[in-house]
C-alpha cells in the first residue's frame, strides 16, 4: 500500500479518472477527476428486475465517467493506491445504507474468487472494506470487517437470464465454518452492511445476503462504490 502510494508521487502515471499524463496527480487522479469524485454523493439504486431477497442499496456513484475509470484502472491494472480514495466512497455509502444511526457497523465484503484474487494481486474488495471501515473509525463510528463466507471458482455468467443468474451466484459462496461463530457474535449490536465495488443484476448481493441470514447474520442493507446503468434510482 504505501509503496504503491509512493509509486504514484515519483513515476510519471496517468489520472486514474481520464487518463491524462503529465499533470499534477493527488490520490491518483487529476484535479477535475478528483472534484469529480468528490462531488459523488451516495443514493439509493435498485437492479431492474430486482433478485429476490436483495436487501437496500446505495451506491456512491454511477458506473460512469471518472468513477467507471478509476474501478477499472483499481481492479484491472493494479493501481492499488486507490483503494484510499476509493474506500472512502464507498464509507460514504456505508454512512447512508447504515441509515445514519451511528450504531457500530459490521461490513462483510463478498468474497473474490481465488482466480480474481491471485489476478488482482489480493482480494480488492476486501481491502476496500478494510479501507472504508478505516475512514469510518476516523470519523468517530465504530466500524469492524468480517468475512464469514469465502468464493468458489465461478463458471461464466454472461449467457445466463437471471433466474440462472439467482442460481449460479448461490452455488457460489461457501461458508467458512471456522469464522461464523466469531462473526455472528460481532453481528449482534451491529449493524450489518455487505459491501461490493460494482452493483449489476443484483444477484451476488442477494445470494450473500440469503446464505449470511441462513446463519443468523441479519444483513441490514448493501453499499456499493458504483450500480451501473439501467438502474432505477428511488
Ligand atoms: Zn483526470
Amino acid at each position: 500500500m504505501v509503496l504503491a502510494a509512493l509509486a504514484d508521487l515519483v513515476l510519471p502515471a496517468e489520472c486514474a479518472g481520464c487518463g491524462s499524463a503529465h499533470v499534477p496527480l493527488r490520490q491518483g487522479a487529476c484535479a477535475a477527476c478528483a472534484a469529480a469524485l468528490r462531488a459523488l454523493r451516495p443514493r439509493v439504486v435498485r437492479p431492474d428486475p430486482a433478485p429476490p431477497g436483495l436487501p437496500a442499496c446505495v451506491a456512491a456513484g454511477e458506473y460512469a465517467g471518472p468513477l467507471r475509470e478509476a474501478l477499472l484502472a483499481y481492479k484491472e491494472r493494479g493501481r492499488v493506491s486507490l483503494a484510499a480514495p476509493l474506500g472512502a466512497l464507498l464509507a460514504e455509502s456505508v454512512a447512508t445504507a447504515a441509515g445514519g444511526t451511528r450504531r457500530p457497523v459490521l461490513l462483510v465484503p463478498v468474497p473474490s474468487t481465488p482466480a480474481a484474487i491471485r489476478a488482482r494481486h489480493g482480494d480488492h474488495v476486501r481491502r476496500l472494506a478494510d479501507r472504508a471501515a478505516r475512514t469510518l473509525r476516523r470519523a468517530g463510528w465504530p466500524a469492524a470487517v468480517a468475512q464469514p463466507v469465502r468464493a468458489l471458482p465461478k463458471p461464466d455468467a454472461t449467457h445466463l437470464d437471471s433466474a440462472q443468474r439467482a442460481i449460479a451466484a448461490a452455488a457460489a459462496f461457501r461458508l467458512r465454518p471456522a469464522r461464523l461463530p466469531r462473526t455472528v457474535r460481532a453481528a449482534a449490536g451491529r449493524t450489518v452492511v455487505v459491501v461490493d465495488d460494482i452493483v449489476t443484476t443484483g444477484s451476488t448481493l442477494a445470494a450473500l445476503t440469503a446464505m449470511l441470514m441462513r446463519a443468523d447474520i441479519a444483513v441490514e442493507a448493501a453499499a456499493l462504490i458504483a450500480a451501473t446503468r439501467k438502474r432505477h434510482p428511488q
